[in-house]
């Protein structure tokens, strides 16, 4: 159930309606907009008379709910999230805002091979406008025989990446026995594979950091937002979602990029929403045109895998663009941006 409040309501006004709410038995979610402030009620609110809050002074406004994902959801919400990545890379504190008109550029590698390859990356993505690195060190490969990852000394070395050029750093998470490798990690990701790991999703839920949810191979919009809503509803409000391409009887490309899940998400979440062309597609001629349609599209950023020599990559290499084709996708993509007013 939400409820909006009138605008003239005192601080002391709401405060006793949100004490009489939560005698009910009932958790309230408060969001203060530009415009309005919402109270969203959690819980069973079946037997809440809808009628006798309706008729309070102060509110303006009672809408049922039927739908099961409350915190992620815009009618909870109205206004976008907006949250800052903090990176503390050789004590300098960097802060990447993600929404509010920023648009997001993640790139690196499929899998940290190297220190020299993921520094160099680093370097050439940073230099062309990247924001923040990639790069797996725990892989979930559809093959056990295909290389897994580098593991914590991966991560390692994403962390010497991140000390030299200042990016935050992004990588993926399989299993909670792992996270006590992830305290330098600015942004957990949680895998296409792993979408629907619940267990996981709640532990995370208990993490202060931003976590970028990948959209699983065979899910729906309404699932992958349930998935948000188990991170947000242990206390971790910090969520990127991400449209990666998803399994249909197309065989040209590795997955379908579900295009029109960026302005469904944006219109049914208020988190923002960001597009894995090189998933999606797998074959690198084809990023640069998905990443364009993202764009116009209102996606709120990119990740895209990049490799400084793609034919020797370790994993995905078939999908990765050269540091030059980066540079050149990044141009593009802020023409197209430009071009539709976003
Ligand atoms: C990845 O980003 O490295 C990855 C494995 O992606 P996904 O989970 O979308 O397949
Ligand atoms: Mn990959």
């Amino acid at each position: 159930m939400i409820v909006v409040l009138k605008k003239d309501a005192t601080i002391e006004q709401r405060g006793d309606l949100i004490e009489w709410i939560k005698s009910l038995g009932l958790d309230v979610h408060l969001s203060e907009g530009k415009f309005q402030t919402v109270l969203g009620l959690i819980g069973d609110t079946e037997s809440v008379d809808e009628e006798l809050i309706k008729g309070l002074s102060i509110v303006q406004s009672v809408t049922r709910v039927t739908e099961k994902f409350k915190k992620a959801n815009r009618k909870f919400h109205n206004d976008d999230s907006v949250f800052e990545v903090n990176s503390n890379a050789g004590g300098v504190t960097a802060g990447v805002k993600i929404g509010d008109g920023n648009f997001l550029v993640i790139a690196g590698p499929c899998s940290v091979e190297s220190e020299e390859q993921i520094c160099a990356i680093a370097e050439s993505v940073k230099a062309s406008g990247a924001q923040m690195l990639r790069g797996g060190a725990f892989k979930p490969r559809t093959s056990p025989y295909d290389f897994q990852g580098l593991h914590a000394d991966g991560i390692e070395l994403l962390v010497k990446a991140k000390k030299l050029t200042g990016l935050p750093i992004v990588t993926e998470l399989m299993d909670l026995s792992h996270l006590k490798y992830f305290d330098e990690v600015d942004v957990i990701q949680v895998g296409a594979r792993n979408m629907q790991n619940m267990e996981l999703l709640k532990a995370l839920g208990k993490t202060g950091k931003p976590i970028l949810l990948k959209r699983g191979l065979a899910n729906t919009v309404s699932e992958l937002l349930l998935s948000a809503e188990y991170i947000m509803a242990g206390g971790n409000e910090q969520v990127i979602l991400c449209e990666r391409g998803i399994r249909t009887f197309e065989t040209a490309t590795r997955n379908t990029l579900d295009i029109a899940a960026i302005p469904v998400l944006k219109e049914l979440s208020h988190l923002p929403v960001i597009v894995d062309p090189s998933h999606a597609c797998g074959i690198v001629r084809y990023v640069k045109p998905l990443s364009l349609a993202a764009a116009a599209c209102g996606t709120d950023g990119l990740i895209v895998e990049v490799h400084n020599n793609p034919e020797r990559a370790l994993c995905d290499g078939p999908q990765s663009l050269t540091p030059e084709q980066f540079a050149d996708l990044v141009k593009s993509v802020n023409r197209v941006r430009e071009a539709v007013n976003l």
